[in-house]
């Protein structure tokens, strides 16, 4: 409701918008003032800017077919590109038309009518600033706030355009050139600020901050050990994005794919107008893995602790911190089991636990169902055992570290 809101006002803005361009360029051209010219065609770039993306973005959203894979979405830059060199060039004609007219001052004809355009317009053109504004605070929107300052901007322009009028009536001819040249100024400078995005748009750009947020989302994932070769880019309205992620290589294929689903999926809830992800899985091995074993003593040397019969009910867990390179321990501590007395929800309780203590498996003796579900899916790997020590099972695991 709030985006028909904001789409409601733009079309109310462009009819405006167009309606004072015809009128400034009809005037214009009958009194033969250079600014006022100037001034429609600067109307005319602000309405014909989004009138170009509007028609691009229909196109855009047509279906990809086998002709074009990739789909439309840079139909909005092209209309847009060749919209903006129009602007550009007549903007650079009415320069060289009023520096003619600097050189050689002349009367305008037709003031009253030119002033009555100029104010009429001023009244629209201040009416669009205070309508953008009110709906954009209304409905949070910095762009249509944004839309609201342009306006007031083409308010101010109106008005200088209003005072080289009434200067050239009473026979201060050399104004109004002046002001047409600065106002055909600022439209050169708007047609390139609009060339440069249009070309970088169609040169696949993404800037650096949506390409780190895309990379942040995709570490935050769980099973995510890493991630480089991130590209995105930008085309028409639509982001696309390749990202390498890096998953433990002793995941099943099935968890390892799953895990890229999510990368998609978290990106697509989290960045705007992303239109398609390609997600490489790269196998890694994990030089530090962080295991977790239940036990109920809390008295003694930790190595020589017995290992708890069942897992989700022992009083604490030892973690400890292995490096698979140099297979040595690298540290060991002990927790709290903070689900021990818990009569519900017991796995998920634990698996939040650890997965908090960043731990990547666990070495039990038995297990209940509900806990090993919740572990499996978050991709925490269970590794049973017969022995009854702590350090008798870290041996074991490090000796299967060794044998892999
Ligand atoms: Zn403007
Ligand atoms: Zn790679």
């Amino acid at each position: 409701m709030n985006i028909e809101k904001g789409k409601n006002v733009m079309v109310v803005s462009a009819i405006l918008t167009l309606l004072v361009a015809v009128l400034k360029g009809i005037v214009g051209y009958i009194s033969g003032s250079v600014a006022l010219t100037a001034d429609a065609l600067h109307s005319l770039s602000d309405v014909l800017g989004p009138i170009a993306v509007y028609f691009g973005l229909k196109l855009a959203q047509k279906e990809p077919n086998t002709k074009f894979p990739y789909g439309y979405s840079r139909a909005e830059s092209l209309a847009s590109l060749a919209v903006s060199f129009i602007i550009f060039i007549t903007g650079i004609e009415i320069l060289k038309q009023s520096i003619e007219k600097f050189d050689n001052p002349t009367p305008i004809h037709h003031h009253f009518a030119a002033i009555f355009v100029m104010v009429v317009s001023l009244v629209i053109t201040y009416y669009l600033y205070w309508y953008k504004a009110k709906v954009g605070k209304e409905i949070g929107s910095d762009a249509m706030i944004g839309e609201g300052a342009h306006s007031l901007v083409d308010f101010y322009t109106t008005i200088a355009v209003l005072f080289a009028v009434i200067g050239s009536y009473f026979g201060y001819y050399i104004v109004e050139p002046i002001v047409g040249g600065i106002i055909s100024l600022i439209v050169i400078i708007l047609g390139l600020k609009m060339i440069k995005k249009d070309i970088y748009m169609l040169m696949d750009y993404c800037d650096e901050e949506t390409a780190e947020k895309i990379k942040n989302i995709t570490l935050s994932v769980r099973g995510v050990e890493g991630a480089h070769h991130l590209k995105a880019r930008k085309s028409g309205p639509y982001l696309f994005c390749d990202i390498h992620i890096e998953v433990d290589e002793n995941l099943p294929f099935k968890s390892a794919h799953k895990i890229s689903e999510e990368v998609v999926d978290k990106i697509k809830e989290n960045i705007k107008n992303i239109s398609d992800i390609t997600v490489h899985i790269d196998p890694v091995k994990k030089r530090y893995i962080k295991v977790a074993i239940p036990t109920d003593e809390i008295n003694g040397n930790i190595m020589d602790f017995g290992i708890a019969p069942w897992f989700s009910v022992a009083k604490y867990f030892v973690f400890t911190n292995i490096d698979t390179y140099k297979q040595i321990i690298n540290n060991i501590e002990i927790k709290e089991n903070p689900a021990k007395n818990l009569n519900k929800k017991r796995g998920i309780k634990i698996t939040d636990f650890l997965i908090n203590n960043g731990v990547d498996g666990v070495i039990v003796k038995a297990i209940g169902a509900g806990t090993y579900n919740a572990l499996g899916n978050n991709y925490i790997k269970i590794i049973k055992t017969d022995k009854n020590t702590i350090k008798e099972a870290i041996e074991e695991f490090i000796s299967i570290l060794k044998s892999d």
